[in-house]
C-alpha cells in the first residue's frame, strides 16, 4: 500500500513514511492510492466486536508493512487502554430515529484523543526502531493540542510544540495545553486566530532546510494516519445499527473536515452510509461551497463551538482531489487561487461533491437552543460542537427547516430495504470542556470528570508569541531537547 499526493508531484510514500511526515513536499495530503475494500460479510463479522478488534480489522489493510499483526494490535490495545467506557465510542438514542455517538471517553475529552492516542502509540515504536527524533508542530483551535500534548507527553525521541490561536479557546482546553510539566511539552499562545496558527505550521513544512534540520512531524489533521484512525467509529457505530444489511447516515460537526472525510473513507471500504452531512457553525464556508459552488473565505467569527473556528478546512483538498479524479495539478492551482481568497469549485467536481455529502448550518442561537432542548427531552447535556450536529441532523429528520441539498452517493448504493436510515450525530467533545456555553445555555455547569478535577489547580506554563514564522522557528530552534 503506497500514499499519493492530492497536488501530484511529491514521491510516493509507505505508510510508516506518510505518518511521520504530515505533510507532502509538494504541499498537498497524503492518500491511499486505492482504497481497501471490505466485502458486507467481513462488515457483518464486526457487529458487537470489542473496538479494538474492529480497529485492527478496518485498519489493518492500510498499514502495509509498518508493523506485524502482533505490533499493531499491542499498540491499538495501550491506544484505547485509556479510554473511560469499555464501548470506547458508546451510541445513545436521542430520538425515534436519532442516535448520538459519543466520541469524549478518551484522556482530554474530545474525539482527537481517537486519533492521536493511537498515532502516539505508532510513532513511539516506530522512533524506537529507528532511533530518529522528531520535533512535533501542530496548530490547534483547541482539541488537538490537548489530545497531541496528552499523547506524546514524556517521550523520549520527541519534542511537541502547540500553536494555539490565545484568547479564543476555553479555558479547560488552554489548561490541558499549559499545565503537563514534561520538558517536552511547549505550548505557544500565538497572536492570531486558528487559521494563522495552521498557515505558520504549513509554512514550517513548506521550508524544507528548517523541516529537515528540525525533524518535523505533523499530528495536524492533515495526517493520514488520523484520518485513518476515526474511520474506525463508523464501522462500529453502522454495524451496532444494522449495517450492512441496513445503510445509516451520519450527521458531523465540521471544522478543518477530517472527522467527516474519514467518514467518506468508509464508504468508500464498503460501509453503507447513505448521506454525510456537513455541520458547521458561523463559520460556514463548507455549507457556502457547496451551496453557491464558491470556496471562499471570509474571515473567522469566533463562536461557542470554538473548535470549529476554521476558514480553511485543510481535509476538504483531500475531498477535491477525489471529485477531480485525482487531477493534482487542478488541486494545486486551486490551492494557489484559495491564498487570493477563494475559487469556484468546476463544475464536474462540485456535482460530485454534492453527491457525496450534504451540508447545514447552525447559528450560535440555534446552537444554545439545541443544548436546551435536548436537556429537556432526553436528558442528556451536549457540548457547543454535538449541539451544531444535533440541531442540523434534526432540520434533516425534519424537525426543523432542512438546510441543503441531500443525494444518495453514486459509490455505494445502499441496499433497498424500504427502511429509513438511522441518523447518526457525532458528538465531538465532552459538555465539561465548554462549561460556559453549556451553563449559559441550560444553566447547568457541567463538572469535570474525576481525573482531571484539580485541572484548575496545576500551574500554567505557556510561551506568547507574535504570528511570524522566523520567531517562531527561532523558539523551536531553541527550546528542542534534542
Ligand atoms: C476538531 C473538532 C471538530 C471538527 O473536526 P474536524 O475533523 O476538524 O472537522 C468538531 N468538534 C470538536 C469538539 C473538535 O475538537
Amino acid at each position: 500500500m503506497h500514499y499519493i499526493s492530492t497536488r501530484g508531484t511529491a514521491p510516493k510514500l509507505t505508510f510508516e513514511q506518510t505518518m511521520l511526515a504530515g505533510l507532502a513536499r509538494d504541499g498537498g495530503l497524503y492518500l491511499p492510492e486505492c482504497v481497501p475494500q471490505m466485502a458486507p460479510a467481513d462488515i457483518a463479522a464486526l457487529a458487537g466486536r470489542p473496538y479494538e478488534e474492529v480497529a485492527f480489522a478496518v485498519m489493518r489493510p492500510f498499514i502495509g508493512d509498518t508493523f506485524t499483526d502482533d505490533e499493531f494490535r499491542a499498540i491499538i490495545a495501550r491506544a484505547y487502554a485509556g479510554f473511560v467506557h469499555p464501548a470506547r465510542a458508546p451510541l445513545k438514542q436521542l430520538g425515534p430515529n436519532h442516535f448520538l455517538l459519543e466520541l469524549f471517553h478518551g484522556p482530554t475529552l474530545a474525539f482527537k484523543d481517537f486519533a492521536m492516542q493511537l498515532i502516539g502509540q505508532m510513532f513511539q515504536a516506530s522512533l524506537a526502531r529507528s532511533g530518529d527524533r522528531i520535533t512535533i508542530v501542530g496548530a490547534t483551535s483547541g482539541d488537538t493540542g490537548s489530545a497531541a500534548i496528552e499523547a506524546f507527553r514524556g517521550l523520549a525521541n520527541v519534542d511537541v510544540f502547540i500553536l494555539f490561536p490565545e484568547g479564543r479557546v476555553s479555558e479547560v482546553q488552554r489548561r490541558q495545553m499549559t499545565t503537563p510539566t514534561e520538558a517536552n511539552v511547549h505550548a505557544i499562545a500565538l497572536k492570531g486566530d486558528f487559521d494563522d496558527c495552521q498557515a505558520r505550521v504549513k509554512d514550517m513544512f513548506n521550508d524544507f532546510a528548517f523541516r529537515d534540520a528540525v525533524g518535523l512531524a505533523g499530528v495536524n489533521s492533515i495526517n493520514w494516519a488520523r484520518v485513518l484512525a476515526q474511520v474506525v467509529y463508523y464501522f462500529t457505530a453502522a454495524t451496532a445499527l444494522g449495517a450492512p444489511h441496513r445503510a445509516v447516515d451520519f450527521t458531523v460537526p465540521t471544522g478543518n473536515f477530517g472527522d467527516i472525510f474519514a467518514g467518506h473513507i468508509a464508504r468508500a471500504m464498503g460501509l453503507p452510509i447513505g448521506r454525510l452531512v456537513i455541520a458547521t457553525n458561523q463559520n460556514d464556508i463548507l455549507h457556502r461551497a457547496l451551496t453557491t459552488g464558491r470556496y471562499e473565505t471570509d474571515g473567522v467569527k469566533p463562536s461557542i463551538s470554538p473548535s470549529m473556528d476554521i476558514q480553511v478546512s485543510s481535509n476538504f483538498e483531500r475531498a477535491l482531489y477525489l471529485a477531480l479524479d485525482g487531477d493534482g495539478s487542478t488541486v494545486a492551482k486551486l490551492m494557489q487561487d484559495l491564498k487570493s481568497g477563494g475559487f469556484t469549485i468546476p463544475q464536474g467536481a462540485i456535482e460530485g461533491l454534492r453527491a457525496a455529502y450534504a451540508s447545514g448550518r447552525a447559528s450560535e442561537e440555534e446552537t444554545s437552543a439545541t443544548i436546551a432542548r435536548i436537556l429537556a427531552t432526553t436528558g442528556e447535556l451536549l457540548c457547543p460542537h454535538s449541539a451544531v450536529g444535533v440541531s442540523v441532523a434534526d432540520g434533516i429528520l425534519g424537525t426543523s427547516p432542512i438546510l441543503s441539498t441531500q443525494i444518495l452517493p453514486p459509490e455505494a448504493p445502499v441496499p433497498s430495504t424500504g427502511a429509513t436510515n438511522s441518523m447518526i450525530t457525532l458528538a465531538t467533545a465532552h459538555p465539561a470542556k465548554f462549561p460556559d456555553a453549556v451553563q449559559a445555555a441550560t444553566g447547568i455547569r457541567p463538572p469535570l470528570p474525576a481525573h482531571m478535577a484539580d485541572l484548575f489547580d496545576r500551574p500554567e506554563r505557556v510561551t506568547p508569541l507574535a504570528n511570524h514564522l522566523a520567531t517562531l522557528q527561532g523558539f523551536i530552534r531553541e527550546r528542542i531537547t534534542h
